[in-house]
């Protein structure tokens, strides 16, 4: 039986997993063609928080991939709506790092995005991916912790892959604050099960018909297996079959990449 008739519902990572940065992955289009041809139901899922879900459908029909946005769950609007559901936002003030995807998403649900003296005083601190990130806005972060801010970090990926290697993700700019403020931040993406969460709620709850696909060991994997479903890790992304041996994290498969589910 082919892997891909065990599962109906797919959550699929996308960096690593269907491309590297803007390099398809081999047969990406041809696995996503495949679901729909099955009747399979799918999300696709990133911790990357730098495009909101419409950013990402545009990037994967640039791919011919085409989907609808409510099939694409990133972790700015997981964070977006996590903030919206568990605080009591009205009037609140936000000092946001990250990319415009993620402040644009923070602003909809209602905070008020604060910069300089003014963040010192923040309510919450929201940090995700930022390639402009400095000194400066990791002393702002740190001084609104210490006076109480909430710490929240979408994701705490140490690194992204592209073509020219890993680059520090999410995950060194968030341990950086961690470590000035003293305090550890709450987080959203995966292997958290918040996020995990909102992607099975769109198959009803149903995990035992659901398998995640990712790169990462240590979030796509992991995940999986605090949610509770099954996991499949692909290699064209950050680790490799040797360090899979070393690792305590086991996936259920490892294939050689997304086209492997298109083979007898
Ligand atoms: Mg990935």
């Amino acid at each position: 039986m082919k892997l891909i008739e065990k599962f109906q519902n797919f959550i699929i990572d996308l960096d690593g997993v269907i491309y590297i940065q803007d390099e398809p992955i081999h047969k990406a289009k041809e696995f996503i063609d495949e679901l729909k041809k099955r009747d399979k139901d799918f999300i696709f899922l990133t911790n990357n928080s730098g495009r909101n879900s419409e950013g990402y459908r545009k990037k994967l029909k640039s791919m011919n991939i085409i989907v609808d946005n409510d099939k694409i769950i990133t972790s700015s609007t997981a964070t977006a709506k996590y903030l919206y559901e568990n605080y009591n936002i009205k009037g609140k003030k936000a000092y946001v790092i990250g990319a415009r995807a993620l402040k644009d998403e923070i602003r909809k649900i209602g905070l008020n995005l604060v910069n300089g003296k003014e963040a010192h005083k923040a309510d919450f601190v929201i940090v995700g991916k930022d390639p402009d990130f400095n000194y400066e806005m990791m002393k702002i972060a740190n001084f609104a912790i210490r006076n109480s801010a909430i710490f929240i970090a979408t994701n705490y990926d140490a690194t992204f892959p592209t073509p020219e290697g890993e680059i520090p993700g999410a995950g060194a700019i968030v341990s950086s604050i961690e470590t000035a403020s003293e305090v550890k931040a709450k987080v959203i993406g995966k292997p958290n099960i918040y996020i995990m969460e909102i992607a099975i709620s769109k198959f009803n709850g149903n995990k035992e018909q659901t398998l995640i696909i990712g790169d990462r060991l240590e979030t796509d994997i992991l995940a999986g297996k605090i949610a509770g479903i099954s996991t499949a890790l692909v290699l064209t992304g950050v680790v490799s079959r040797e360090e899979v041996s070393k690792s305590e994290i086991k996936p259920d498969w490892i294939l050689d990449g997304i086209w492997s589910f298109l083979k007898e």
